[in-house]
């Protein structure tokens, strides 16, 4: 009797300004192994970078899929992550508002952001099955968020000119320091 062991992979993630943050993504024409264990690993960096998001296009693949934290999607403290592979937005509601957003893919910077306080969206599960989530407020905030990266938008592109130029200072800084700690 033999039992496999979880095995668990933590990817590198993707930062700005990589180029691959822009790049087309594509469907999932079936959910196999390899979109399972694709799916894995992303849960597996998703938490330990503490993210409440991420999209498969972060960790350089072109899939279009991303998770969203359970507890985020209105679960408890075990939820299991919502996967959404294919999503569409099919609603936006609710007027603008202003919240603050992060991103794995901009580590330390923070920022308002401003977005429709609703959306719908739907995806397929990894059964392969059609679902819909509607959100709003902070799970709204993150399936807009998410599903803006499949389409190779990011918070930057969502901010004034003013402050472009502080996130781009900002991650200039952080390659340079992750630069220094790699080479010492
Ligand atoms: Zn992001």
């Amino acid at each position: 009797f033999a039992h496999e062991a979880a095995s668990m992979a933590v990817l590198d993630i993707v930062t700005y300004p990589d180029p691959r943050l822009r790049e087309n993504t594509f469907d999932v024409e079936e959910v196999d192994d390899g979109i399972r264990e694709l799916v894995r690993d992303l849960t597996d960096t998703m938490y330990a970078h503490n993210g409440a998001g991420i999209a498969a296009i972060q960790v350089g693949r072109m899939e279009r899929i991303f998770l969203i934290d359970g507890k985020v999607a209105g679960g408890d403290e075990d939820s299991e992550p919502v996967v959404f592979i294919n999503p569409k937005i099919i609603a936006q509601s609710g007027g603008d508002d202003l919240g603050e957003e992060g991103c794995l893919s901009f580590p330390g910077v923070f920022v308002d952001v401003k977005r429709p306080r609703q959306a719908r969206v739907r995806a397929m599960n990894v059964a392969g099955e059609m679902f819909e989530i509607e959100g709003d407020e902070l799970l709204g905030r993150a399936l807009q968020h998410e599903h803006d990266h499949l389409t190779g938008r990011l918070l930057i592109d969502m901010v004034g000119l003013v402050k472009k130029e502080m996130i781009k200072r900002k991650m200039k800084r952080w390659h340079t320091q992750q630069e220094r700690e790699e080479s010492a």
